[in-house]
């Protein structure tokens, strides 16, 4: 048990409490006063929390439909950015005072898959803030040091925690190898649809098209250099592809919204030989035409989160400006107004993109 940077423990008044959201059922989000976290562990990180960004995948355990994650109470919040207060005596990643964020999974490093370095398919694998442990929706967190991440100075709390989203689009663009040249659809412009857009982008594709059924998420598409947008409530997909690709077509989709509706407009689209990759989260298992697909020979990959080299792309290209993150988040809500955020989502869906939870 080491404590370094003692003088900025929070743990120097014993008595001190901290404020923690936690969703405690289906619909009910409550804000509790908690002890401070335990003493960290040589190889741990002590985070003051400063952002937590929400997730679809919280909203969908908010309304208690995440087909996977179906734990309750659960402390919510896998996408945060904190400042380090206190390292254990074996850290060298980070010091108190810099930014910081880590992965959220927590995976065995026994099965096969964590064997062969596929850890974010691990069979046993948890995320804290979703199936497994508490997250980061509260004022101060522990880290491990193998699964943190220092963020550059010039870079900000907003922008540390949305590197988790920009992973999984970092991954999933690194799913299909190659994109030079490559016509590239993404349905849905939400954060992850967004993201994995300006990927493509950044990653060299010949052309990009993102579809949405809200205006407003196309205008942010634009806003980060998306040129090519569709909605798909005026314009037919097959009118929208003939618009932007021509004769050419696409060779290569991301599935980003998570309903039949929209794999089915993808599989039946894309160039034969082509790729659909799987993001969105399904609440209804879907039907694919596999006859199709056989006689097409279709590739339809999975994409499952990320791995840390994902998260350190995400913040090269950040910090290079090449992914642009400002536009995407729409409103910001004190820790305290935890439950108001969900609110807020729950009814105005179609002008929340990414909203942020200022813990500080
Ligand atoms: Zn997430
Ligand atoms: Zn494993």
């Amino acid at each position: 048990m080491f404590m370094m940077g003692i003088c900025s423990s929070p743990r120097k008044n014993k008595y001190k409490r901290m404020k923690q959201a936690i969703l405690k059922e289906p619909g009910l989000v409550e804000i509790r006063e908690v002890p401070l976290p335990r003493e960290i562990r040589s190889n741990e990180i002590l985070l003051k929390i400063h952002r937590v960004g929400v997730c679809g995948s919280d909203i969908h355990m908010y309304y208690g439909k995440h087909p996977f994650a179906n734990t309750y109470p659960m402390v919510q919040g896998h996408e945060y950015g904190g400042e380090v207060v206190a390292v254990g005596a074996d850290v060298k990643l980070l010091k108190p005072g810099m930014k910081a964020t880590a992965r959220p999974h927590l995976v065995c490093g026994n099965c096969a898959a964590c064997k062969k370095g596929q850890y974010n398919v691990c069979q046993n694998l948890k995320v804290e803030g979703c199936a497994g442990p508490e997250g980061a929706a509260q004022e101060y967190f522990i880290i491990p040091e193998d699964r943190a991440v220092a963020i550059p100075d010039n870079m900000s709390y907003d922008q540390a925690a949305m590197i988790e989203p920009t992973a999984v689009a970092a991954h999933a663009t690194r799913r299909v190898g190659d994109l030079c040249d490559k016509n590239v659809v993404v349905m849905g412009a939400g954060t992850i649809g967004n993201l994995v857009a300006q990927f493509a982008i950044a990653r060299g594709a010949k052309n990009v098209l993102i579809t949405d059924l809200v205006d407003f998420k196309l205008a942010k598409a634009k806003e980060c250099g998306i040129t090519h947008t569709a909605n798909l409530k005026k314009e037919s997909f097959t009118a929208a592809v003939k618009r932007v690709f021509g004769e050419e077509g696409f060779q290569v989709a991301f599935e980003a919204v998570g309903v039949q509706s929209a794999l089915t407009e993808l599989i039946a689209g894309v160039e034969n030989g082509g790729t659909v990759v799987i993001i969105g989260v399904y609440v209804q298992n879907p039907v694919v035409n596999m006859g199709f697909l056989g006689e097409h020979e279709l590739q339809v990959l999975g994409s499952m989160m990320y791995r840390h080299e994902d998260y350190l792309e995400a913040i090269e290209w950040v910090n290079a400006g090449k992914i642009k993150l400002s536009p995407l988040i729409t409103q910001y809500y004190p820790l305290t107004d935890y439950h108001d955020a969900y609110k807020f989502i729950e009814a105005q869906a179609d002008q929340a993109i990414k909203v942020m939870i200022s813990v500080i």
